[in-house]
């Protein structure tokens, strides 16, 4: 072998046993690789989904629309997440609609650890108030996982304080089935419900909401990986 391709081997192999930034970067260090993997502080990933958008505004009263209300919880939501470092994935950020199918694609392409939706519901009758997170498990599919995301979730919002506590139900809702990960839908407050309408007019209200839901989330995903 020629002396000099002999000393350019030795100094690649030299510079490659040496080479390590972030523990990340490595090839005879540890046994496996990853080599030149993208090294991320994020444990989590979530899905938030502000429910309707566009020309479907959801349940409204007078100019009160329930897409816009779902969209500042979602972002209070993120904020809170991703303040904790989680990484948060949004279905929308701004006035769009998202067919349901296209929600669930978006979900299933992430494999986020938990996906939640954001609605708020209505009733003909207006005595009807409070918070409800919904779950949904065909065929017993993620049964266990669905209903502990549900509930954690509905009892750190009702530990806030702010909403009557519904309980948990389980309802087939499409968004919901088309997601291969653990999900739950919130109802948050009842539009036709005076009391829950003030409630889901007032910042402090919607951002302290977000932050509970975040707050259960947080802590199913910290219970089950
Ligand atoms: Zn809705």
């Amino acid at each position: 072998m020629k002396l000099r391709v002999y000393i350019f081997i030795m100094l690649l192999l030299a510079l490659f046993v040496n080479y390590d930034i972030n523990n990340n970067l490595y090839l005879y260090r540890k046994e496996v690789l990853p080599l030149f993997t993208e090294k991320s502080d994020a444990t989590y990933s979530i899905v938030i989904d502000p429910g309707h958008g566009g020309i479907d505004k959801g349940t409204s009263y007078q100019d009160l629309y329930e897409k816009d209300i779902n969209l500042k919880i979602g972002l209070y939501l993120k904020e809170y997440l991703e303040d904790k470092g989680v990484k948060v994935y949004m279905t929308r950020e701004e006035d769009i609609l998202l067919s349901l199918r296209e929600i669930g694609d978006f979900v299933n392409d992430i494999k986020p650890h938990a996906f939640i939706s954001i609605h708020v519901n209505s009733f003909k009758e207006p005595s009807y108030d409070g918070f409800s997170a919904f779950y949904y498990s065909e065929g017993g599919f993620q049964k266990e996982e669905r209903i502990e995301l549900a509930q954690i979730i509905q009892e750190e919002v009702s530990n806030s304080g702010l909403w009557f506590d519904r309980e948990i139900k389980e309802q087939n809702i499409a968004v919901l089935r088309y997601s291969n990960y653990p999900c739950a839908l919130l109802e948050i407050g009842f539009m036709t419900n005076e009391k829950d309408r003030e409630r889901l007019t007032n910042e402090n209200i919607l951002k302290t909401t977000g932050e509970s839901i975040g707050k259960g989330i947080l802590k199913y995903v910290t219970l089950k990986n």
